[in-house]
């Protein structure tokens, strides 16, 4: 249950019990995260690092969806290889939708590591982020983890989200971020630099009012009982609906980018010190068309059909490498009743 109760001067948001929804699940950890944050930047410092904040919620997911939910978590050397933090799967066993992505907590000056070059990495982890993604079929989103005041969502986005909140609207501790905004503003950055090495022109402000909380664009709780016999379909097609709101939002803002002709902001950089970077996937140069009116869900990609079914203890090996892939299957979500305040 959702309920809201005081606990000191701050109205929480309650474990939402056995058998929750995805949205209800989601909306706790995201309260979750943003109480957590503001008492280590506060009282209680530090704060917890991303890793910690994505332990735990692979914890709580797999605490509460049980069967519904499989995670194949890989070891620390696969991890090293790559940039993203978790991939997640919302499927109905044959069908579904796939994000890859990046954690970014938002630090004390209300900034998001943005610009940031792993050491080792051919390119910057937002270009990798993205390369990585297209590479296994999935959206690529930055989740980034908030404690600040909220935000106005734009018309355009509030209209496609579901409205289950929190009651102190602590639900936008988790927010998702399309890697494309981010990728926008890293060109304009890096383009417009020379010496000064610094976050100052990333308008980080801006790119959090283009995130939307995570579990307002994952909702998976439904309304109709005729859609409940669709085996997820009604479910999956909303979500995968939001997630395409998403990105369009984000290859748009791309397409309005000046990037003199490179690839990505890795290329720019690496130029300016007359140095090579290798050939990444991108979507620069994709103008998105308008919303379609039918979305066609997209058949789940070979390499998740075998995760699927794999042992969780001996998962095949990965080309690229994540450290944890998270499969929600929503086929039984009609069962789920709307929590109180939910309707
Ligand atoms: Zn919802």
């Amino acid at each position: 249950m959702i309920t809201p109760h005081r606990n000191g001067p701050v109205e929480e948001t309650a474990w939402p019990g056995p058998r929750p929804s995805l949205c209800s699940l989601l909306k706790w950890m995201a309260s979750d995260t943003y109480h957590w944050l503001r008492d280590g930047y506060g009282q209680h410092a530090p704060p917890p690092g991303e890793e910690t904040f994505t332990d735990v919620h692979i914890r709580h997911l797999r605490q509460a969806m049980g069967s519904r939910l499989k995670i194949i978590q890989f070891t620390k050397r696969q991890e090293t290889l790559n940039g993203a933090d978790w991939e997640l799967w919302i499927h109905n066993q044959t069908h579904g939708i796939g994000l890859r992505i990046q954690a970014k907590k938002q630090d004390r000056r209300g900034q998001y590591g943005f610009w940031y070059w792993p050491k080792g990495s051919p390119a910057l982890q937002c270009d990798m982020l993205i390369h990585h993604a297209l590479a296994t079929q999935c959206v690529p989103v930055y989740l980034l983890y908030n404690y600040r005041q909220p935000w106005p969502i734009d018309q355009g986005w509030a209209s496609v989200l579901c409205g289950h909140t929190a009651p102190d609207r602590s639900h936008y501790g988790c927010s998702l971020l399309s890697a494309f905004h981010v990728q926008a503003s890293l060109f304009r950055f890096v383009i417009g630099f020379d010496v000064h090495d610094n976050y100052r022109q990333i308008s980080h402000q801006r790119l959090r009012g283009l995130s939307a909380p995570w579990n307002q664009v994952l909702c998976d709780l439904q309304t109709s009982k005729e859609k409940r016999r669709s085996r997820g379909v009604a479910v999956l097609t909303d979500i995968q609906k939001r997630a395409e709101t998403l990105e369009r939002s984000g290859l748009a803002a791309l397409g309005h980018v000046d990037t003199e002709g490179f690839p990505t902001p890795s290329h720019v950089r690496r130029s300016r010190h007359g140095r090579d970077v290798p050939d990444l996937r991108t979507r620069l140069g994709e103008t998105p068309t308008e919303q379609p009116s039918e979305v066609a869900l997209k058949p789940l990609p070979e390499r998740v059909l075998r995760l699927l079914e794999a042992d969780p203890a001996r998962p095949p090996e990965q080309e690229i490498p994540t450290r944890a892939v998270v499969l929600y299957d929503v086929t039984d979500a009609g069962e789920l009743a709307a929590q109180p305040g939910q309707a």
